[in-house]
């Protein structure tokens, strides 16, 4: 029997739980997924631990992405341009550090989207999530990427390490400033850790009557949003993180398994399990 993990902290809402061990058992494989909590003070025993030999594969998130980077032997390159891992790939000894959020997004991006790549994106938030967004977004061909975060700095400190990694042509702009430049973006992400409870929103009413009616709104949350229903109101679409979720996480079983992973599966798992959560 091998084993699967998530590290973070908190761990215990997540649903990659119900979404790996539904397609292990598809796939006939003999694994389990577990939860392991950990605390930053933790984090490098932790890693240590995963040397042991049964593990089929681990994902990292908050708030260990960026932090678990130089605990890793290798990194792969898409993990090096975005500067934060989700993946642990084991291979000879030797754990491999690999991002899969942005493989994840792309997917999202892809299927929310009926006309050609968007000129302009506007993404908020500067975490981990934003990273692989911005990244996501380059590599898709948008021509102008803007970041915009409640503390700036940590925006500016972003933009910086992707130019660093070799990923241009990102704007940071002033979160007092959106109003003034929300009405340019093709697309919008809320990157943002805001919308996990009850109706908080990241951003005012007043900025989401500024956007643009053709623009697309993308929230990395995988609920149904207050801001999910607030833009649909104005006839903008858009769509959560659900499929993001599903698809990071099948990228992750390819990268462990070598093998097509059964995204249909995980995706009934996932939405079964949201449906009973909610009753
Ligand atoms: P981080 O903790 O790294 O970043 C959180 C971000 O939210 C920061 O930019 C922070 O700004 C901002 N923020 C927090 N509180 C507020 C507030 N009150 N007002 C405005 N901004 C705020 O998290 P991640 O980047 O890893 O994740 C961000 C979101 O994306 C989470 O909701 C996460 O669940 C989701 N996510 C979804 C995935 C999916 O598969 N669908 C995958 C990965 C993430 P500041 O710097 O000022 O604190």
């Amino acid at each position: 029997m091998k084993r699967a993990a998530l590290i973070g902290d908190p761990v215990s809402h997540s649903l990659s739980p119900v979404m790996h061990n539904a397609a292990f058992a598809a796939m006939g494989i003999e694994a389990a997924y577990e939860l392991w909590p950990t605390s930053p003070a933790d984090l490098q025993v932790r890693i240590q631990a995963i040397h042991a030999g049964d593990i089929l594969g681990v994902n990292v998130t908050v708030p260990h992405k960026q932090a678990v980077i130089p605990l890793c032997d290798d990194l792969s390159e898409t993990a090096r341009r975005i500067g934060a891992v989700n993946t642990l790939v084991l291979r000879a000894g030797r754990i491999t550090g690999d991002n899969t959020d942005a493989y994840g997004f792309s997917r999202t991006f892809d299927a929310v989207l009926t006309g050609p790549v968007p000129g302009t994106a506007l993404i908020l938030g500067a975490g981990g999530a934003a990273r692989a967004v911005a990244v996501a977004l380059v590599d898709a061909g948008v021509r102008s990427v803007t970041i915009t975060n409640r503390t700036r700095s940590r925006a500016d400190a972003l933009v910086e390490t992707l130019r660093g990694a070799g990923v241009p042509g990102i704007d940071v702009i002033d979160w007092n400033d959106l109003l003034g430049t929300v009405g340019d973006a093709a697309l919008l992400v809320n990157a943002t850790s805001i919308g996990w409870h009850g109706d908080e929103i990241p951003v005012a009413p007043v900025v989401l009557d500024a956007l643009d009616p053709a623009s697309v709104v993308i929230d990395l949350t995988y609920r149904e949003t207050a801001l999910l229903r607030a833009v649909r109101e104005r006839g903008i679409v858009a769509t959560d993180g659900l499929p993001m979720l599903i698809h990071q996480g099948a990228r992750s079983l390819e990268l462990w398994t070598g093998l097509r992973p059964p995204v249909d599966v995980m995706t009934r798992a996932v939405v079964d399990e949201q449906a009973r959560r909610s009753t």
